[in-house]
């Protein structure tokens, strides 16, 4: 496999101290095996099948993260490796991860996602319906999870003051966030950027850019 683009892309995160997850769907084996020769060991899944088929094949070093929908009645599959899960979009969701994380006697560092664009997004949290939920479900007694930040994904357009208004806001709302729950000691993470909107999640403050296609082709 080419590694000129991962490169480019490790050059580009540099100056922002941001993290480099590799989106790993849809890629042969060898593909993936090769990044993580060349050194890359945080890779990601959207479906929990994938991830499990995955960390079986591959070294056990890998730091696994699911960024894509989660039911509940999976959350049990993976809770005893994996690293973060960039896809909570619901109290009752982080409620399932806190049970079976304590059943390995693990905490789960997790994002809280976000809708962020105009298309109509499946899963996510709407921004005042998360803000509703952290002041009244108690969110502090689950103490199997450690909340790292938001997550988001911007409209797929080619219009990037549309992209940049919906980072910034993203990183507004983490921002008011962080100063209002002091408690969340660990709340650091934006998860933002893809492939096609990364430099752009860059400059607006993302610290785990999410690459697949790019980092692959
Ligand atoms: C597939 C996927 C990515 C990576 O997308 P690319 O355009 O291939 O970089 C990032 N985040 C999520 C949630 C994804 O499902």
């Amino acid at each position: 496999m080419d590694l000129s683009n991962y490169y480019q892309i490790l050059q580009t995160l540099e100056p922002y101290h941001a993290q480099l997850i590799a989106v790993s769907k849809n890629q042969p084996l060898e593909a993936i095996k090769s990044l993580y020769q060349a050194g890359q060991r945080k890779f990601a899944e959207n479906r929990v099948q994938l991830l499990l088929e995955r960390k079986e094949r591959l070294p056990s070093d890998i730091e696994w993260h699911l960024i894509g929908n989660l039911q509940k009645n999976k959350v049990k599959k993976i809770v005893a490796w994996v690293h973060m899960i960039h896809s909570v979009d619901s109290f009752d969701l982080a409620v399932s991860i806190h049970k079976a994380a304590a059943d390995h006697n693990r905490i789960i560092p997790i994002l809280l996602e976000i809708k962020i664009s105009s298309e109509p997004a499946k899963h996510g949290f709407e921004i005042n319906k998360l803000l509703d939920s952290l002041k009244t479900d108690p969110w502090e007694s689950l103490n199997r999870i450690q909340i790292c930040g938001l997550m988001g994904m911007a409209t797929f357009t080619d219009d990037t003051n549309q992209i940049h208004k919906e980072f910034k806001n993203l990183k507004l709302n983490f921002e008011s966030i962080k100063k209002a729950f002091p408690q969340f000691t660990a709340f650091n993470e934006l998860s933002m950027g893809m492939s096609s909107d990364y430099t752009i999640a860059l400059e607006e403050g993302s610290t785990m850019v999410r690459i697949g296609s790019k980092l692959f082709s």
